[in-house]
């Protein structure tokens, strides 16, 4: 079997029910979807979700069809941590970061995607499992447009404990650490004083500020603080981390395992939190998983759809994975892996999970 093409399609997502965390409204989004085409009539199927950037879909595009494809065409999809370093080798000059590394996890997913395709198998068969399904929480409590009363707040972290999600995590920081207070204050009165509650900055607070919040959310039971400081502030985490009870989660913001190598070394959080798209795809995860066990450093998932549920099968200090709540409707995959009574579950379709259905291609596809 040989790559004989590589395709990419470039998807906008409209702006509906807008929802906001303590750095971005996400109002219109975008996202690129790759497909790896071989010589025996296979396709590999790979996803880059861009959140609010939305003009960066060309730019990723222009760099996986005209960097990154010649690099592929002609070659054995199954060599596939030898394509990952020529992939690197053909982008380095401009830093393996970013949109560049984007590009290599959407291709690096299309090739194990081909893999398991090939074999018949679902993708977390093909990388070694350790479970069949994990907890699940559900990441609901957004700051929603118009919803000073919190109603909208309150309505989604209803949904999701009437589903039996193992855990709610909310947003705060984007406010006084007052209108945090209420915020967490109302979710614990939803999930009850055992519910498991993440509060999540998204990277706003500096060193003193995220101390004294994270000093009140620990004392109402908050079980992580996540991405309190900026990804680069490794020795503000340290310290963070020293100066907490609470977990210290981050990593999603972290591209590849030499940067997670030097979080991980430097003590610099109590739970990592892998974002599927910044690892350099699932040949890099692995790599990761296996830095962060040799840390004794457990992991939870930033985001939990594709690709991701089935890393996660196959990661043996994963703790939890990151989901948007129980789906309603089908979703933009043409496979969903089941999520019940707490748990998601590994998913029996054959491959990897990434291939968008055509009728989200048919509303949402750019060009
Ligand atoms: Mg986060």
């Amino acid at each position: 079997m040989r790559i004989s093409d590589v395709q990419t399609i470039r998807l906008r997502f409209p702006d509906r029910d807008g929802y906001a965390d303590a750095q971005h409204r996400f109002g219109e989004r975008a996202g690129v979807a790759v497909r790896v085409h071989t010589d025996s009539g296979l396709v590999g199927h790979g996803y880059i979700y861009l959140g609010v950037s939305i003009h960066a879909g060309a730019a990723l595009q222009t760099l996986i069809e005209r960097q990154l494809a010649p690099v592929l065409i002609n070659e054995d999809p199954y060599m596939t941590r030898l394509l990952r370093d020529r992939m690197w080798h053909a982008l380095e000059y401009v830093g393996i970061q970013g949109l560049s590394h984007f590009a290599i996890t959407a291709l690096d997913s299309c090739l194990w995607d081909l893999m398991a395709r090939d074999l018949g198998v679902p993708g977390w068969r093909l990388l070694g499992a350790c479970r069949d399904r994990i907890p699940a929480y559900a990441m609901v409590g957004w700051y929603y447009d118009d919803d000073d009363d919190l109603a909208k707040y309150r309505q989604a972290i209803e949904t999701a404990v009437s589903d039996e999600m193992a855990g709610v995590k909310i947003k705060v920081a984007r406010g006084s650490l007052e209108e945090d207070i209420r915020r967490i204050e109302a979710a614990r009165s939803i999930i009850g004083r055992e519910g498991v509650l993440m509060v999540d900055a998204n990277q706003v607070l500096d060193r003193n500020e995220a101390l004294r919040r994270g000093l009140v959310y620990q004392e109402l039971g908050v079980y992580w603080f996540e991405e309190p400081l900026r990804p680069h502030d490794t020795a503000g985490y340290t310290w963070l981390c020293d100066h907490l009870t609470m977990p210290v989660a981050t990593g999603e913001n972290h591209y590849g395992r030499y940067a997670v190598q030097e979080l991980l070394s430097a003590g610099a959080c109590d739970i990592l939190q892998p974002d599927a798209r910044r690892t350099g795809g699932p040949s890099e995860w692995m790599e990761i998983a296996g830095l962060a066990s040799a840390h004794h450093m457990p992991i939870a998932s930033h985001g939990g759809e594709g690709v991701t549920t089935h890393l996660l099968m196959a990661t043996p200090s994963a703790i939890w994975c990151e989901t948007g709540g129980v789906p309603r409707g089908r979703g933009m995959y043409t496979d969903r892996a089941r999520i019940e009574d707490g748990y998601i579950y590994a998913p029996e379709a054959i491959g990897f999970g990434t291939e968008l259905r055509d009728e989200t291609l048919a509303m949402c596809q750019v060009d």
